[in-house]
């Protein structure tokens, strides 16, 4: 199962949609960015890689795959010209705005599928300002963490290396261009200081990428290869629907009264 780009809401009949998702009432939102990925990947890296995963999450689900635009939170790439940012705030707006919209349609279940860092706070807040104006229950997908960590070494969490190519491969191979690649900066140094920020426990604040990476990315664009990228991304699409399914079975049964069936749920958590 490749691409499915007929699961993107825009591209469907107002008919087709409004039957998808009042059936299904399940929605598929999308979040990524527009931010600098050195010279061989394209600046909407995040929101391709997101879109990937979202469109094969959205055809399991047999629903519609609705993207906030492909801009996230990313004022850190700033010094980057090209790259985009929305104020966190922003971001939480067009939220809210798109899961009312989906709730006027019959909507009761979001699962948002994000592939960028920057997005993951607003996004929280955001979800948990609409289940408190809506009956709606949103669920958040982090797909590069999940990316990462079923294959630790093959799926590097670098910026621009091979998870990130890989990830664009499973979109359209021809926005991949390693031959242009600017100068990269340390490996090891940027894995050291971008490991900092991804502590679960006490961690700083990103401010500027600068300080992970001096040229902008870091990792080896060159292990990712096209047919791997096709698996990975239906593995990923399999996970989230797998664990999407598990949380909403055992938070009706909790809302049932069932409350020990949660207990027996492996949490999948996973460290920011
Ligand atoms: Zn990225």
């Amino acid at each position: 199962m490749p691409r499915h780009p007929d699961r993107q809401i825009e591209r469907m009949s107002q008919p087709d949609a409004a039957r998808l998702l009042a059936r299904s009432r399940t929605a598929v939102v999308v979040a990524g960015s527009v931010e600098q990925h050195g010279g061989h990947l394209p600046l909407g890296t995040d929101a391709f890689a997101a879109m990937s995963i979202a469109e094969r999450v959205a055809e399991r689900l047999d629903t519609a795959a609705v993207t906030l635009g492909p801009t996230g939170v990313a004022h850190y790439h700033l010094g980057w010209p090209g790259t985009l940012s929305l104020r966190p705030e922003t971001l939480r707006a067009v939220l809210a705005d798109v899961c009312e919209s989906l709730a006027l349609a019959g909507v009761e279940r979001i699962l948002v599928v994000n592939w960028h860092e920057g997005n993951s706070a607003p996004l929280r807040v955001a979800a948990d300002d609409v289940q408190r104006r809506h009956a709606l229950r949103i669920v958040i997908a982090e797909t590069h963490v999940i990316t990462h960590r079923k294959h630790p070494e093959e799926m590097e969490f670098t910026h621009a290396g091979s998870m990130e190519t890989s990830a664009v491969l499973a979109y359209e191979p021809g926005l991949v261009h390693l031959e242009r690649a600017t100068q990269a900066s340390d490996r090891g140094d940027g894995e050291t200081a971008h490991g900092l920020f991804r502590r679960p426990d006490v961690y700083p604040v990103m401010a500027d990428f600068h300080v992970v990476a001096p040229t902008g990315w870091y990792g080896r664009p060159e292990l990712a290869n096209a047919a791997r990228a096709e698996e990975i991304a239906e593995e990923v699409a399999d996970h989230v629907v797998e664990r999407a399914q598990e949380i909403w079975q055992a938070l009706d049964a909790t809302s049932h009264g069932l409350v020990d069936r949660v207990g027996a749920i492996d949490d999948g958590s996973v460290p920011r």
